[in-house]
């Protein structure tokens, strides 16, 4: 395991990494430029991670089994993520998206220094997505009931690999009607009055004028 410690989204990449893997990994400074201007805030220090093995990787993560999708998991304080040089073999991923998923996974390590919890997942899976570009177009309705605010939500426990998929998915697209309706400052002004603490009540209000406001839109495109 190598770590790499970013402070304000400097840092420097050891000789003893193959050039493959310092390639990829430059793309830090990318992941690291994109979402300070989205946030407009600096992160003072954060660990980057980096695994050759999915059992060190499951350690680090607190978990006994990890399914091959999942290349990456991270908090405010830092990114698990595997080396670029076994990413293909140990993961279900190209690549190829290792600079998207590093951008995804340093939304979190912002979001997490901006908000200070965790909460709720669609737009913390929708926002990074969106600021990593990872959707992909779709006609599909966005469906409102699979936006978990916790994990614990009832629906989220019933078929949980299947639901917390729909919630992402359909997390990515609710966060990209709010952004495509009002730009950034929509989100970031929910962010900074919802951070104060985890206050449900201004959630709420927030997600009924959303909701309101994506009936309107999609019956105006009927
Ligand atoms: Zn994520």
């Amino acid at each position: 395991m190598f770590t790499l410690n970013i402070l304000k989204g400097k840092f420097s990449l050891p000789k003893a990494l193959s050039a493959e893997d310092k390639k990829e990994l430059k793309h830090l400074t990318d992941a690291y430029r994109v979402n300070k201007k989205f946030f407009g805030i600096d992160v003072p220090k954060f660990q980057v991670k980096l695994f050759n093995t999915r059992a060190e990787f499951n350690k680090e993560v607190h978990q006994r089994k990890t399914p091959r999708w999942l290349a990456a998991y991270s908090n405010k304080r830092r990114i698990a993520i595997f080396m670029p040089s076994v990413f293909e073999r140990l993961t279900s991923h190209r690549l190829s998206a290792y600079r998207q998923i590093l951008t995804h996974e340093m939304n979190h390590v912002f979001y997490g220094n901006f908000v200070g919890h965790y909460a709720p997942i669609w737009l913390i899976e929708g926002l990074a997505r969106n600021v990593a570009g990872q959707g992909r177009e779709t006609n599909e309705p966005v469906n409102t009931d699979y936006l978990f605010y916790t994990y614990s939500d009832k629906k989220a426990y019933k078929n949980k690999a299947g639901a917390y998929h729909l919630c992402v998915e359909n997390g990515y697209y609710f966060t990209k009607f709010i952004l495509e309706k009002d730009g950034k400052s929509e989100i970031i002004n929910f962010l900074r009055k919802y951070k104060v603490r985890k206050d449900k009540k201004v959630y709420d209000l927030s997600m009924k004028k959303w909701v309101a406001e994506l009936k309107v839109a999609s019956s105006v495109a009927k």
